[in-house]
């Protein structure tokens, strides 16, 4: 496994490998990996010839006042991790190798961002678009994978692929847990011995308001008052928003009808701030 820090290696070793007719997919990552990130290592792999994983915490989709400079890194770890899930390249590029000091064009969409995590992170969408941008067009993959962890990052993706004709197959990946329910994260590693008991609230609520739709509840506010009353019983959780949205607009939905709705959360933990979400997809095999 090959490591790159700049541009132009990338596309080096990408060009050669497209002289040999070899499918090249993507893995956006910001670092400090786990068992999630592996997982779609793993399912690229299956896909394509060769899977490059991009590692690198993109400063332009953190707000004033969020863990950009806390956020944890460990290079070396990334490493072990991405060869043993059989990726061919990491692309670990300093800020100043994907952002010119005066840089100046971003991506920005005009729907979709603005509600979830849009509303605390307004400027969030904004660097994702513009960074999964840049690496598209770096790597120029035939797949890229993405996790439901991150739901709405997923549509946006999909979105801004179909609306600025990138010709890239978006991969959804299901979400990994730990054992005990919570999604993993690389956030996970902020929370205190008690914190990470409480963080269990999130797939507490999680699983309860799935379960109440694959049972038949087809209205949102009662599956949300549910799901809701579980995390305000947790002390050290102060919720940020828990809405249902149609998966493809996400626009809020009352009911839940024949589109794919999106049922996220954002929770803070003490001072960490956790995602956690499932999706039902009516018609679809339980
Ligand atoms: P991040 O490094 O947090 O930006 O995540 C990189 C990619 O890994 C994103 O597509 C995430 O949705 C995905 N990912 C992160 N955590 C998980 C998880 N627990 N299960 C599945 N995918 C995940």
């Amino acid at each position: 496994m090959q490591t790159a820090t700049t541009v132009a290696e990338v596309r080096e070793q990408v060009r050669a490998w497209k002289r040999e007719g070899l499918t090249v997919g993507l893995v956006p990552t910001m670092g400090y990996l786990h068992e999630g990130h592996k997982s779609l290592i793993v399912r690229a792999a299956a896909e394509n010839d060769r899977i490059v994983v991009s590692d690198f915490v993109n400063p332009t989709q953190f707000g004033p006042n969020e863990d950009l400079e806390s956020y944890p890194r460990d290079f070396d770890r990334d490493c072990k991790l991405c060869e043993e899930a059989g990726a061919a390249l990491v692309f670990h590029p300093e800020p100043s190798e994907m952002y010119a000091p005066d840089a100046c064009t971003y991506i920005n969409m005009d729907a979709l961002t603005h509600e979830l995590c849009g509303l605390t992170r307004p400027i969030h969408f904004r660097g994702v678009c513009t960074v999964v941008g840049k690496l598209f067009n770096i790597v120029t993959p035939d797949r890229a994978y993405f996790g439901q962890k991150d739901a709405q990052q997923l549509a946006v993706i999909r979105r801004m692929v179909r609306d600025l004709n990138f010709g890239i197959e978006i991969v959804g990946c299901p979400i990994i847990r730990e054992e005990d329910g919570l999604a993993k994260s690389s956030r996970n590693t902020y929370l205190s011995p008690e914190e990470r008991t409480a963080a269990l609230c999130l797939s507490r609520a999680v699983f309860a308001g799935q379960k109440m739709v694959e049972d038949g509840e087809r209205d949102a506010a009662t599956v949300l008052d549910a799901m809701r009353a579980i995390i305000e019983a947790e002390p050290l959780a102060k919720i940020d928003y828990v809405k249902m949205v149609d998966f493809d607009s996400i626009e809020q939905v009352e009911r839940i009808e024949d589109a794919p709705v999106l049922c996220a959360m954002a929770v803070y933990v003490g001072k960490t701030r956790l995602i956690d979400n499932f999706i039902y997809e009516p018609g679809a095999a339980a």
